[in-house]
């Protein structure tokens, strides 16, 4: 057995094998201490010949997906041996991987995350192009592509962001990464591969076997080696670790970025696309607000389509057609999202159908959800039909229907219905999963077993009778099977067809050949059913499996279908509306709304704003007070048109918006110090990339650029920024720039295209009430001492803030009164030093006594037009 668990280590290098030893699954040696620790079981040891004892640690068989899952979410692979059978050769159970188990390639429904996709991602360089290729076992979704030019590392990183693989193959050379380090893939868990798996020709082999196809030109990646290579490599190694069974892909998608909007991880991150900054969580970020989806594989496309909005508008308004259609009729609506309640993930279930892992309650679950599809259809033909009609009245048919490919698939559903019972039970090793009526064979078996046990269970009444034994008792043990059991007192009354089989005490135990037989069909019933059972399960299977593409095509019409349905309610509840798209530089929101904000207010009411940027007004700069709502505003715009690109309503009372090719942000201040930059060099690293990436079409969420330095360097900074995105002939972007410095609001005095905004407070009575309304005009306080008293700071630090403050402005207005105007570009900033600073430069503190100190302090603080304080 020892020769046998290496021999099977030996062929899965870098995985922990678990193998089958009766009701455990053993490890051994090195994998042994592992399991022991990330699983937390007892370490022990095992005898494998003389005076060798080797670490062992098992873990119960039933138990084993718990412990696998903790392995694989401590970064582990791990192959499971299973005994082939029960028969022993040669002493030895044959032993055999049916699986290795890689966070890119789970199947478990237990070990899966069901609103999220699993992709398993492979990435390969040459020369200046990379392919990147990424896979969805469980849902069969599998897709390519090449990158390469200018802003290639900016795109790939931004790709991988919005796939986040939960493992990523790489050649094991090193050439996945560039020279410069680890740091692009550093976050992903990489699995590197031989080099020669990458290697195009051997790639392009494998997918051709692959797809049983002779040219890759259907698939669009023909003349794409890279793209080729990498799919090549996750097909081969899907090959690998599924142990041959990838039936689950069924196509490839060869696809560029273009025809996506571009979003970096900051971005993605910065507007809380699908989880918080702070938390991690699905709630309060967009897609919480957004997903009211019924099915999981409804969350998945969801997830999907928000992270990939679009450029072009006659999708768009495909699926804006389809939302507002669901808006309108409520009751259907409703009727809808309470039947897809039943479709369950149909997705995954027809995929563990084709990969083989499918269970008997799979199948019933694909007939389930098969079942609502005829309903399910003709709502969605009653609603987009009469939306269609209504849109065109000339063509009154429904028109639109018809681009519902839901196919109800009625052969698989009445196929599994006349197989499959009911309810069958978990596994197969129970029985009971196949229909009485669906083989004659299995039911003459399950008959005469059944008939056999009566019979045996009235032996004992009939032989009584017949001999007129009244102490006759028919018995069972494990050694001489059903006997028939008579006293020696009756001994003369046996009939003589009884044969004698084992002799007790008081008693003689007998046999007939007609009891043997009854016997031996009730032994046997039972494996005969099971082998039987789990033969027709497997042709049942099969059968689906042909079928695989209709039903997953219906799937994924149904999650499209969850989607409208579901972006159609939030519309209903939040009020939103559809959005006017247009191809054009104009971006246009009436009574606009943070859709996740306006959902957490408690207290007071949302403030609705407005929005307008066009080729000739392009730059906001919006100042206001600390906690206005500057932040809130700009992240609500960037929401709003992304929202509008993934074909959603938007919160506000109307929204025109031009679509914009990219969103950029650069908001707050992250902590990377973890990554090891400072917080402004992450500031200045963001916006390096914006001001040479962005484009006209662009959209520019820019929050307090400069903060993070001297308020000088912070302040010259900004301005240059702004002149720059005005100026530049390839910007001119769509730009909102919320800032702190009131001097910025010069800049509308030399940039025609550049508005001032701020947002308004109302003071009164040295309170300050925050009116959230966006007005015309800059700003000229902060009232950051009003929020750092909301905030508590302790009263002395808050009247001292408040004088060094009053010096400061004085002292400012003084220097402004002097200055000589610069020309336009410049800052009017940097005055000559005050003479109360002239004077403390010019002290020797070192050569002065505590008490001169002390006077000399109350002197200027004098001048300065401060009290001193007593002097004593
Ligand atoms: P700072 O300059 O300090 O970063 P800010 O001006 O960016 O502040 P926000 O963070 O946008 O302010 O807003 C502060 C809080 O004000 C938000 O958390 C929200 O609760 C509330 N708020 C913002 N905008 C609105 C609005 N339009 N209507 C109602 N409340 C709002």
């Amino acid at each position: 057995m020892r020769q046998q668990y290496l021999a099977i280590k030996k062929q899965f290098p870098g995985t922990i094998v678990l193998f089958r030893l009766g009701d455990f699954y053993e490890s051994f040696d090195e994998d042994a201490k592992t399991v022991a620790q990330v699983c937390d079981v007892v370490l022990t040891s095992r005898p494998v010949g003389k005076n060798v004892r080797v670490p062992l640690a098992g873990v119960p068989y039933h138990a084993v997906e718990g412990y696998i899952a903790k392995l694989i979410a401590a970064g582990y692979k791990v192959a499971i041996a299973e005994q082939q059978g029960t028969e022993a050769v040669k002493g030895l159970v044959p032993r055999d991987v049916r699986r290795v188990i890689t966070p890119g390639t789970l199947v478990e429904p237990g070990l899966l995350e069901e609103k999220r996709n699993n992709y398993l991602a492979a990435l390969v360089r040459a020369d200046d192009h990379v392919g990147l290729a990424y896979a969805d076992i469980t849902t069969g979704e599998f897709a390519t592509t090449e990158l390469s030019g200018a802003e290639l590392e900016a795109r790939l990183s931004e790709e991988l962001g919005r796939i986040a693989p939960s493992e990523l193959l790489v050649p094991e050379n090193g050439a996945g990464d560039r020279d410069e380090g680890q740091g692009a893939l550093g976050s992903y868990l990489i699995s590197p591969l031989p080099v020669w798996r990458f290697e195009p020709g051997t790639a392009r082999q494998a997918l051709l076997d692959h797809f049983g196809v002779a040219s890759l030109e259907g698939y669009g990646c023909e003349r794409l080696p890279l793209a080729i290579a990498a799919a090549g490599a996750i097909i081969q190694y899907l090959r690998e670790t599924q142990r041959g069974a990838v039936g689950q892909i069924v196509g490839l998608r060869t696809y560029t970025t273009a025809e996506y909007m571009a979003l970096d991880e900051a971005t993605r991150r910065n507007l809380e696309l699908t989880q918080t900054i702070r938390s991690g969580r699905v709630r309060g970020s967009l897609l919480g607000v957004l997903d009211t989806t019924r099915t999981a594989m409804g969350a998945r496309l969801l997830r999907r389509w928000l992270n990939q909005p679009l450029l072009t508008l006659a999708p768009l308004q495909g699926r804006l057609d389809a939302v507002e259609a669901w808006t309108r009729d409520t009751p259907r609506r409703t009727e809808i999202r309470e039947m897809l309640r039943h479709v369950g993930d149909l997705e995954r279930l027809i995929n563990r159908v084709t990969g083989r892992t499918a269970t008997p309650r799979d199948l019933v679950g694909v007939r389930k959800a098969l079942e609502q599809v005829p309903r399910i259809r003709s709502l969605a033909e009653e609603v987009m039909g009469r939306a269609a009609s209504e849109a065109h009245p000339e063509n009154a048919p429904p028109q639109d229907a018809g681009a519902f490919h839901l196919d109800s698939c009625d052969d698989v559903a009445a196929l599994i219905a006349a197989a499959i019972s009911d309810t069958p039970p978990v596994a197969l090793s129970t029985g009971d999963v196949i229909r009485p009526g669906f083989s004659a064979e299995l039911d003459s078996i399950v008959t005469a077993a059944r008939d056999a046990k009566t019979w045996i269970a009235n032996l004992e009444r009939t032989e009584r009778e017949r001999s007129g034994i009244k102490s006759l008792k028919v018995g069972y043990n494990k050694v001489f099977g059903y006997y028939i059991e008579v006293t020696n007192a009756n001994r003369d009354a046996v009939p003589t067809h009884y044969l004698r089989k084992q002799t007790l005490v008081g008693a003689e135990r007998y046999i007939t050949p007609e009891l043997k037989e009854y016997e031996s069909l009730v032994l046997n019933a039972e494996d005969r059913i099971l082998d039987l059972e789990t033969q027709l399960f497997r042709q049942v299977c099969d059968q689906v499996a042909s079928a695989a593409p209709r039903v997953l095509a219906t799937a994924q019409a149904l999650a499209e279908l969850d989607v409208s349905a579901s972006l159609a309610e939030i519309a209903a509840n939040n009020r939103y509306v559809r959005p006017e798209l247009a191809e054009n530089g104009l971006l246009e929101i009436r009574a606009g709304r943070h859709p996740v904000v306006e959902l957490t207010l408690r207290d007071e009411p949302f403030v609705p704003n407005d929005l307008h940027l066009s080729p000739d007004e392009s730059i906001v700069i919006l100042t206001g007070p600390n906690m206005a709502g500057k932040s809130t505003f700009l992240r609500q715009v960037a929401l709003i048109v992304l929202m509008a690109q993934i074909g959603s309503f938007v919160p506000a009372d109307s929204a025109h918006i031009g679509l914009v090719d990219r969103i950029f942000t650069r908001i707050g201040a992250q902590d990377e110090i973890s990554a090891g930059q400072s917080t402004f060099m992450v500031e200045m690293v963001e916006t390096a990339n914006i001001l040479h990436h962005a484009t006209p079409r662009s959209l520019l969420i820019l929050d307090e650029i400069g903060r993070g330095t001297s308020t000088y360097d912070g302040m010259s900074i900004a301005w240059a920024v702004v002149e720059y995105i005005h100026n530049h002939p390839r910007l001119g972007a769509k730009t909102l720039f919320a800032t702190h410095y009131h001097e910025l609001t010069e800049l509308a005095k030399t940039l025609p295209r550049l508005r001032n905004y701020n947002v308004a407070v109302h003071e009164e009575g040295g309170r300050v009430v925050f009116l959230r309304k966006i007005v015309p005009g800059g700003a000229d306080r902060s009232y950051g001492i009003h929020v750092g008293k909301l905030a508590g700071l302790p009263r002395t630090v808050i009247q001292r803030a408040e004088e060094v403050l009053r010096e400061l402005e004085r002292s400012r207005e003084a220097k402004a009164r002097r200055a000589v105007v610069p020309p336009p570009v410049q800052l009017s900033l940097f005055g000559q030093p005050s003479a109360i600073e002239q004077e403390l430069a010019a002290l020797d503190v070192l050569s002065m006594s505590p008490l001169d100190a002390l006077n000399k302090l109350y002197e200027l603080s004098q001048k300065a037009g401060g009290k001193g304080g007593e002097k004593r």
